[in-house]
């Protein structure tokens, strides 16, 4: 299922960036498992939702793809280089110039804002569910945020734990 044939647009991440790479799943060895945008017409769904509808996306869907693979592999410190940030324009940012930003140069600012900053990088967590994949900024007072979302992954593991500690029982 994808966002323009009814899967749910969730937004969990706290930032744009990690956001966009949470329109897939991921295994745990970081592949890609499932895609959510299929097409143009799941790109202005997850858009809508973000708040983005007039960002134009400047390249292919295999591109999308390409950069939100190279993106996640960036936040998640597991490459030091391959990110290739497209910044239109060389004068100061100012909101008129992030108007006229493509897509990919908004979601590219927001991941530098994230990769600027050690008190974010530190928090940016990987969510601990099997084959979810997803990423996000830990803006919990603790620090201790596991799960993307508790009622997708957290109750998921919690109901493995219970079935094994109920095998084991059993035994
Ligand atoms: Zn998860």
């Amino acid at each position: 299922m994808t966002y323009s044939t009814n899967s749910q647009v969730k937004l969990v991440a706290g930032r744009l960036a990690l956001d966009f790479v949470n329109t897939a799943d991921w295994t745990d060895d970081g592949a890609l498992l499932k895609d959510r945008i299929a097409s143009l017409a799941d790109l202005a769904v997850w858009q809508d939702r973000v708040g983005l509808p007039d960002a134009h996306w400047d390249g292919t869907l295999d591109q999308l793809r390409d950069f939100r693979h190279q993106l996640r592999r960036a936040v998640l410190g597991q490459a030091t280089s391959g990110l290739t940030v497209a910044l239109e324009g060389t004068t100061a940012p100012s909101v008129d110039w992030l108007r006229r930003q493509s897509l990919r140069s908004l979601i590219s600012i927001s991941a530098l804002s994230v990769l600027a900053d050690p008190r974010e990088l530190d928090r940016v967590k990987l969510c601990q569910g099997h084959d979810c994949g997803w990423i996000f900024l830990d803006e919990t007072k603790n620090a201790r945020r596991k799960w993307c979302l508790m009622e997708v992954c957290g109750n998921r593991a919690k109901s493995t734990r219970h079935y094994a500690r109920k095998l084991e029982a059993l035994r």
